[in-house]
């Protein structure tokens, strides 16, 4: 059983970056690369040697840090093999069900094509801990870029299949205003709206929502709830198949 230390890193106006630590082999990795100042912060405050840079997908605010951290450190970057040419300074390129050793610690490769084409999470399945980029936030999704909603849905329902005290490290604090669009959609949803109102109080006081777990995003998150009978209600979609319920969620999103 490996025991990770995880460091969170607020970097540029929204994002997240992490630091993943190995304490039994002293491995260390960056999931993402959105702002190197903070990252090389971050490890010089926990004392950390960066060895390994996870990259989700290849947005400039996950991959742009690449070169500058690789060439400061020397790590090795690991990156989706379904953008690879477009992963800056990438060493190996990685797919579905591929593991990732990080020292001691192992990292599932989860393929969840959408928001890019090439998109890729990382469960750490033995830590119940999973990096998920910009594919699944709290109360929220990634907009669809370079995927169909039927790619998406089927990412999703891969996360969802997460053991539900997963820890989920999602890429962007967006989480209040997903919140108001979560409530839009499902305003019966008590467990929502007692999240919504949580989100507030923290928000209020400058603290992060994120992370977040599969079973409160099972619970709370419309982009997840296509079989509500509240969200089918309010898209007056009651008959319709699951991932017709989640297209129509995703574009009405796009227009709130
Ligand atoms: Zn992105
Ligand atoms: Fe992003």
């Amino acid at each position: 059983m490996s025991k990770l230390e995880i460091q969170q890193i607020a970097c540029l106006e929204d994002n997240y970056g992490y630091l993943v630590h190995d304490p039994a082999s002293g491995a260390t990795a960056s999931i993402d690369t959105p702002e190197v100042g903070p990252i090389l912060a971050a490890l010089e405050k926990r004392g950390w040697k960066l060895t390994h840079i996870l990259n989700t997908h290849h947005h400039y605010d996950h991959a742009g840090g690449n070169a500058e951290l690789k060439e400061k450190t020397g790590c090795k970057i690991i990156g989706p093999r379904g953008e690879q040419e477009a992963i800056p300074g990438i060493d190996i390129a990685v797919g579905e069900g591929d593991i990732v050793e990080l020292g001691t610690a192992r990292a599932r490769v989860i393929e969840v094509p959408g928001h890019t084409r090439g998109h890729i999470a990382y469960s750490f399945d033995e830590d119940h801990v999973a990096f998920v980029g910009d594919t699944l936030f709290a109360l929220g999704c990634g907009r669809l870029f370079e995927g169909t909603p039927a790619q998406m849905w089927t990412s999703l329902n891969k996360l969802m299949a997460l053991p539900d005290d997963t820890i989920v490290y999602c890429a962007h604090e967006y989480t209040q205003a997903n919140a108001r669009f979560a409530l839009s959609v499902e305003p019966q949803n008590t467990a929502l709206v007692a999240r919504a109102r949580e989100i507030d109080e923290k928000r209020a006081k400058g603290e992060w929502t994120v992370p977040t777990t599969i079973a409160l995003e099972k619970a709370t998150n419309p982009f997840l709830r296509a079989a509500s009978h509240d969200l089918r209600a309010t898209l007056g979609m009651a008959n319709a198949k699951d991932v017709d319920v989640f297209a129509e969620t995703r574009h009405r999103k796009d227009n709130f």
